[in-house]
């Protein structure tokens, strides 16, 4: 039976309100006719033609509630909800992929890429649902099912752009077999609601890798950066946002096969840590889960630094398994020679830093409080606000000041351009001689006798 006058209320959460839309695609991927599409915006359309008003997608959308308690149950079983950045941890590893191609071309020690090729290679799945740039549209991210090692290596590399990864979840319930997926926070939400409302979902995607996530970029951050760069869309045939060796940095891949780099500094200190403040998405704005509580095993970056402020482990990343399944997928893989591991678990020199939780941890829920009283519509969580002093408060207010200003096309776009120019290079080497110096300060603070 078809309704061509749909009501919204029914509906996943961006036919009333995009701002909470986490464009994670789980309504594209549930519907059982076909009915909503990713537009180029990466928003889901609807084609009411097509809607049965099942309601599928609105129940399964993570967009305008995200309920610990539930998640924490049917993740964990029967454990209380945990109440810190980290969320539930059995066991926690430094790690990187024995396969050097893995290692040097992952975002951080190409741990997500080794887990997938090492379950693929063993039989464990016979597909990995990972992302990777559109061929037509290079400046665009998709989701696809990878089955074998080539398929893996390309999709290789963090992409901060929001990528409407669960759409792919269509493909899955018509392919026979079992999937591995890697995913953000909110892809993880959307999966765990979505197999409450599909248990061929629920059969075939058995283990579930999840990303620590600072917050995703709006997808037009890479045309605007091509464009102060003077390179036109049609030029690129790939877009890099951690190309070359690690930590990475942006680059266009133009189709005469030169290699451009779209910045100075690294992809971190030279321009992930800008941009967050410029374009990230209004969701992620509100997005309280930066360590993808709710998967097997949450990867990370291992930002940690020595006493001169320099990196300690390049191209590693961290690895925090959540249940036995998790533990097994990384020993599994540790004992047939894929990963190489080294076992962190309570190392306070391994702890989620400061700065990572700060993003998520606390920005972001004094602002979902914030806004909430002010009546802008945000997300429903059913975790209490963290504790916050005056400074952290101001800290959070700025911050938002910032993104709010940044929405604005005339402000952004020459902020980008200045910050990503030759001329911001003093700026970004006085960020850096103010952060070694902190971490020099604090050496000696911890040798002094107290
Ligand atoms: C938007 C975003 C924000 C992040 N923020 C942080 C952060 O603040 N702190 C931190 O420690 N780590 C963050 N990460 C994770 C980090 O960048 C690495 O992805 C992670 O450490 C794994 O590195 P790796 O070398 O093991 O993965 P690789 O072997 O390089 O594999 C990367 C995997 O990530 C998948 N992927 C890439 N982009 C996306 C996307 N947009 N949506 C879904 N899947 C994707 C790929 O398909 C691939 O499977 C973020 C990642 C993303 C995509």
């Amino acid at each position: 039976m078809l309704a061509p006058t749909v009501d919204t209320n029914i509906l996943s959460v961006a036919f009333r309100d995009r701002s909470l839309c986490t464009r994670g695609g789980t309504c594209v991927g549930i519907c059982p006719t076909g009915a909503i599409q990713i537009g180029d915006d990466q928003y889901p359309v609807l084609d009411s033609e097509k809607c049965t008003s099942c309601g599928k997608c609105g129940r399964a959308c993570p967009g305008g509630e995200v309920n610990y308690h539930e998640l924490t149950q049917s993740t964990f079983g029967d454990i209380p909800p945990a109440n810190d950045f980290d969320g539930h941890v059995e066991k926690s590893f430094t790690a990187y992929a024995e396969n050097p191609t893995m290692r040097s071309g992952g975002a951080g020690g190409g741990v997500v890429t080794a887990l997938l090729h090492d379950m693929l290679k063993h039989g464990d799945v016979d597909g990995c649902i990972v992302t990777r740039m559109r061929a037509d549209k290079p400046w665009l991210g998709e989701p696809f099912i990878a089955r074998n090692t080539t398929d893996l290596l390309l999709s290789q590399g963090s992409r901060y752009s929001v990528i409407p990864l669960n759409a792919i979840f269509r493909e899955i319930r018509s392919s026979v077999g079992r999937f591995a997926i890697a995913a953000l926070p909110c892809q993880v939400h959307g999966y765990r609601k979505a197999i409450e409302e599909d248990s061929v979902l629920r059969e075939r995607i058995v283990v579930v890798i999840g990303l620590f996530c600072g917050g995703a970029l709006e997808p037009y951050v890479v045309e605007e950066l091509l464009q102060t760069k003077g390179i036109r869309l049609g030029d690129i045939q790939d877009f890099q946002f951690r190309g070359g060796s690690w930590p990475g940095k942006m680059r266009a891949v133009m189709r005469n096969n030169e290699i451009r780099d779209l910045h100075h500094s690294n992809y971190k200190d030279g321009a992930y840590n800008y941009f967050t403040g410029m374009y990230m998405a209004k969701r992620c704005q509100t997005c309280i889960d930066g360590s993808c509580e709710f998967s097997d095993l949450s990867i990370s970056d291992v930002w940690t630094r020595d006493s001169n402020g320099d990196y300690k482990f390049t191209a590693h990343s961290r690895v925090l398994c959540r249940t036995a399944l998790g533990i097994s997928v990384a020993t599994r893989a540790a004992e047939r020679g894929t990963l190489k591991i080294r076992e962190v678990t309570g190392d306070t020199d391994h702890q989620t830093h400061r700065f990572q939780t700060r993003r998520k941890g606390l920005n972001a829920p004094l602002r979902v409080a914030r806004w909430a009283r002010s009546g802008i519509p945000v997300p429903l969580y059913d975790r209490p606000t963290p504790e916050a002093t005056v400074k952290e408060r101001c800290t959070e207010y700025a911050v938002s000041s910032c993104l709010r200003a940044t929405q604005f096309h005339s402000i952004r776009y020459p902020l980008m351009r200045f910050l990503t120019s030759q001329y911001a290079k003093p700026l970004i080497q006085l960020r850096m001689w103010r952060k070694k110096r902190k971490y020099r300060r604090n050496a000696i603070r911890r040798l002094r006798p107290t």
